[in-house]
């Protein structure tokens, strides 16, 4: 610790702070650069992992250098990597390394970005990428929004809203609507601000896991006759599932015909709007009264990154403000922007610098090209699995997400059920790869994301070649052809 200042001050000398920030780049780009040729999961040591459990709270401190290689050895040595080339589960969190410096930016000059006063530049910063964002959405210039923790606080946010200027915050006989096929942290948005289970109406998705435009008039109608209060609709662009997009467009026409909320869930999908066939997937989005997206999914951010976007920005400031004496004198109105107005955060960390930097570095082409690149190799994975003969898709290639079965040819389909559900925990103890799996009306399917650009054509290959052969292993130990 530094000698000139006392203990009291927390402080480390110049040289000390250096060493420890050059050994954290270290570790960072060697993992950055090592990350495709090690195991996706690693094998837990759960005895030296207790250990942790059991650490008392310290008195006295330690060296640094002992609780950062405490923390590689059990905590980074310990973790799945989401963002490795041959993590294909849930959704995939490739992040880049502008924006983590900049998430350490923002961290280490602690910018305080929730109110004008305290730093225009900052709040100019954020304005100026939800700006982007509403522009790449096809959003009017009356649109704004917020950054925010992530996609789960962007729908709440968003729900938040909607509750506020459709419903005057009296939710008594509301309905909103969705499909089967809605993200979990909808329902817990909607159950958070007070709505019963039986005010978000989960209408069975069509043939395409879409949310059926037929079956929600249907719905609204009798809602209405039974004197109930309809007021939105929940589309999801790009189930985590599927990747199934909801008929936007139809939707928002419905929308505007019955005078209902029309939010979109794009936590996942909404950034291919950046690609051609993405755009074409997402037509109807410019049309949103609200949208919740994730930064740190599909345009490659570090974790927490969500951005909540609204079609009048004034509708933020309306839900959310509240007077304080604290802060009288920084709450001037006007052009300046107020983030903790904008949501339910006061103290905010500056989560716009990141994408920010990230758009200048690289440049929107790189980006989109990033996004093509998903679509790509689900494409690519497609062909593959079609290829070995023993795999059934499902669900075709859309918004870089597949999902497939096995099924050999002339096999019982009871075992080869069996087989697939079973196949995720053999993935897991060889950690050379890694796909989750899902339920699809019932039935266990096999599922790969495939949004992470450094995802090559070979380690698709050597994915599914993995695959297949774990599958076949699993096939003949189930049919009790192996005895060992
Ligand atoms: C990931 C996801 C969410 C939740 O976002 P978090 O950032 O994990 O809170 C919501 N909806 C969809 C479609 C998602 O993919």
């Amino acid at each position: 610790m530094s000698d000139s200042l006392p203990r009291q001050a927390l402080e480390f000398s110049g040289e000390e702070m250096r060493e420890i920030g050059y050994r954290v780049i270290d570790m960072l780009v060697d993992y950055h650069q090592s990350r495709a040729d090690r195991p996706v999961a690693e094998k837990l040591d759960h005895t030296a992992l207790d250990a942790i459990l059991r650490e008392p709270l310290p008195r006295a401190g330690m060296p640094w250098r002992e609780v950062f290689e405490q923390f590689q050895r059990q905590v980074v040595e310990s973790s799945n990597r989401v963002d490795h080339p041959r993590f294909f589960a849930y959704i995939p969190l490739a992040n880049n390394f502008v924006s983590v410096m900049a998430d350490a930016l923002a961290a280490g000059y602690n910018i305080f970005n929730a109110v004008w006063l305290q730093g225009p530049g900052a709040a100019q910063i954020e304005r100026l990428t939800v700006d982007w964002l509403r522009q790449l959405f096809g959003l009017p210039s009356a649109a704004g929004g917020t950054f925010v923790s992530g996609g789960s606080a962007a729908n709440l946010t968003a729900l938040a809203v909607a509750r506020e200027i459709r419903l005057q915050g009296d939710t008594a006989g509301s309905v909103a609507y969705c499909s089967d096929q809605i993200h979990f942290a909808v329902s817990r948005g909607m159950r958070l601000l007070g709505f019963a289970p039986e005010q978000l109406r989960k209408l069975p998705s069509d043939a395409g896991f879409r949310l059926s435009v037929a079956r929600l008039r249907l719905a609204v109608a009798e809602d209405r006759a039974a004197g109930l209060r309809p007021f939105c609709v929940i589309a999801s662009a790009g189930t985590t599932n599927t990747g199934a997009v909801d008929p936007l467009d139809e939707l928002a026409d419905f929308c505007a015909g019955e005078k209902l909320w029309l939010h979109v869930d794009g936590a996942y999908g909404a950034p291919a709007v950046l690609t051609e066939q993405g755009a074409r997937a997402l037509k109807g989005i410019e049309r949103v009264d609200s949208l919740a997206l994730d930064a740190h999914k599909w345009l490659f951010q570090p974790i927490e990154c969500g951005v909540v976007l609204l079609r009048d920005r004034r509708w933020l400031p309306r839900t959310f403000k509240e007077t304080s004496e604290v802060l009288k004198d920084v709450q001037s109105e006007g052009k300046e922007l107020n983030f903790m107005y904008q949501g339910i955060q006061l103290t905010r960390q500056f989560r716009a610098l990141k994408l920010w930097m990230s758009f200048k570095v690289f440049g929107l082409d790189a980006i989109s090209e990033a996004i093509v690149a998903g679509f790509e190799n689900a494409a690519l994975a497609e062909r593959l699995l079609r290829a070995e003969g023993c795999w059934e898709i499902v669900t075709s290639a859309q918004m870089a997400i597949l999902t497939f079965r096995y099924r050999p040819a002339n096999r019982d389909t009871a075992l080869a059920s069996r087989v697939t559900h079973d196949l995720v925990g053999r993935l897991l103890d060889d950690g050379f790869a890694f796909a989750s799996g899902t339920q699809l009306r019932g039935q266990s399917v096999m599922r790969m994301c495939c949004n992470n650009p450094r995802t090559t054509p070979k380690d698709l290959e050597r994915t599914i070649q993995l695959m297949t052969r774990l599958a076949a292993q699993l096939e003949a130990e189930l049919n009790g052809a192996v005895f060992s």
